[in-house]
């Protein structure tokens, strides 16, 4: 084994500043794949863990589990306002926590109005991936919870909301705890890493996708919300820790002659669809996502455009305001599975000359930078041939189109002919597609040949024009005689 895997300080900072104890019964109980740390090894001081104020001891008392089922009953909350602004502009996160699982989503949010928006999604995914419905819903009486929509829609689909009682920790103890836990783990991540606030959304959703692979002290039963959830064991083997110096390959085809072959990159998070590393930009702030990726988890040194000042500014403390003596915390889900919107219409700027290769949404907002706070990712697709071949998908859009073409020809679909005297040629153009299958994971790439038809002027090219729609009679008239000579 080498070094670095079995180094305990390097797992500490690739788990979120995992505490000692937390890190111990991992391996030793053998909760998660991946990891192995000699039983003499010791944790040195972690500056990180200091100044993220990370508690260095667990919680003492239990929370029993209240449900024995996925999402009998689920906890919410809202964190913010937190004081600076996430790079995807937000201000607050939800959390949702399954009570059975303690499997966290989050979701990030500029404002509470959005609270139900990220619910009715939660619901939707998490009901779909284990096949159940939510029973219960437990949140303080924030308005956000209590608005006319959000009541009649609970009622609507026979969810119970119970309300905790003001000042009565033992109810929030679940959502409190984690919140706390997340946001101690963000902090030392960030505080670890240099890396400005800004990127406090980054570093929530990373504590968040480590603190479901990693023991719950709220599961007294040992196992992982992972595996509670999932069924099998998570394989931590692909850790990395936060904001440590990542460099992605450039394919040929991206770079000239004496361009470096590597990138060299911030490693801020991990990307579920598409499955990945999120890898930012220092100069232009944009996040890619790549699976082939080579770290180095001792650098931290941010090489960017900007001026050291801006990127080791540690000025905004990131911390937020209790809304009320106790915070309630929330449920968390991976919350890099948020569905996927469109964001088609938004042109990330070039991009070290190359148009950027993902575009990214971030999960709270629809905001159109292509740098927020995380989530999804979806790959750019080209406007026309030359896009293609310069993008960094550019070998997958060369075999799509290399297919159609070949699909073309077989299919004997033109035929070359002298153009006849006074008429014009109308051109033809690639369009380029990314399919995704039922789960926002890329299904393939799709070029097409078409026509520019558009082109064609009225009165000159043509004088009519034919919709080749159906109508409704005519279908109804071949159904009844067919079922009628059945
Ligand atoms: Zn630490």
């Amino acid at each position: 084994m080498s070094e670095n895997k079995s180094n305990i300080d390097l797992w500490h900072q690739r788990l979120g500043h995992l505490i000692f104890q937390q890190l111990r019964v991992l391996v030793d109980q053998e909760l998660a794949c991946g990891i192995k740390l000699p039983e003499s090894a010791k944790l040195s001081f972690c500056e990180g863990c200091v100044e993220g104020k990370m508690q260095r001891k667990p919680f003492k008392s239990l929370t029993y589990h209240q449900s024995r089922r996925k999402l009998g009953l689920v906890h919410s909350d809202v964190c913010g306002p937190l004081q600076v602004e996430s790079v995807g502009g937000s201000r607050y996160f939800v959390m949702f926590v399954d009570d059975f699982t303690r499997f966290i989503s989050i979701y990030f949010i500029k404002s509470k109005a959005e609270v139900f928006e990220k619910f009715k999604l939660f619901e939707v995914m998490m009901s779909s991936e284990c096949d159940a419905n939510i029973a219960k819903l437990r949140t303080d009486n924030g308005g956000e919870y209590m608005s006319k929509d959000f009541q009649s829609y609970l009622t609507s689909k026979g969810i119970e909301h119970q309300l905790t009682v003001p000042h009565s920790p033992q109810q929030n103890g679940v959502a409190e705890r984690l919140n706390r836990t997340i946001v101690e783990s963000a902090r030392s991540m960030l505080s670890h890493s240099k890396l400005p606030n800004k990127l406090w959304a980054e570093a929530v959703a990373t504590a968040v996708y480590i603190r479901n692979r990693v023991t719950n002290s709220a599961n007294e039963d040992h196992f992982t919300p992972f595996e509670k959830w999932y069924g099998h064991k998570p394989d931590v083997s692909h850790l990395r820790v936060f904001g440590c110096a990542a460099y992605c390959h450039i394919p040929s085809a991206e770079r000239r002659k004496l361009d470096k072959k590597a990138r060299r990159m911030c490693f801020v998070g991990y990307s579920k669809n598409p499955r990945g590393y999120r890898l930012m930009d220092s100069s232009t702030e944009k996040v890619i996502t790549r699976r082939d990726v080579s770290f180095n988890e001792f650098d931290f040194r941010f090489s960017s455009r900007n001026s050291d000042a801006s990127w080791s500014s540690s000025e905004m403390s990131f911390d937020y305001e209790e809304e009320s003596a106790e915070v309630e915390p929330v449920p968390e889900t991976e919350s890099l599975s948020a569905p996927r919107r469109s964001q088609r219409t938004v042109r990330p700027p070039d991009y070290y000359g190359f148009p950027a290769a993902v575009n990214v949404e971030g999960i709270d907002s629809s905001t159109t930078r292509t740098h927020c706070a995380y989530t999804v990712h979806e790959i750019v697709e080209p406007e026309n041939f030359d896009e293609a071949s310069k993008s960094l998908q550019a070998e997958e859009w060369k075999h799509a189109t290399d297919l159609e073409y070949h699909s073309l020809i077989e299919n004997h679909t033109w035929d070359l002919v002298k153009l006849p005297e006074g008429k014009s040629v109308i051109g033809c153009k690639w369009v380029y597609k990314v399919k995704y299958d039922g789960e926002g994971k890329i299904d393939r790439f799709k070029s097409r040949l078409v026509a520019k038809g558009y082109s064609q002027r009225y009165g000159i090219d043509f004088v009519e024009t034919f919709a080749p729609v159906v109508r409704h009679s005519s279908v109804q008239t071949l159904l009844a005689y067919a079922v009628q000579n059945i």
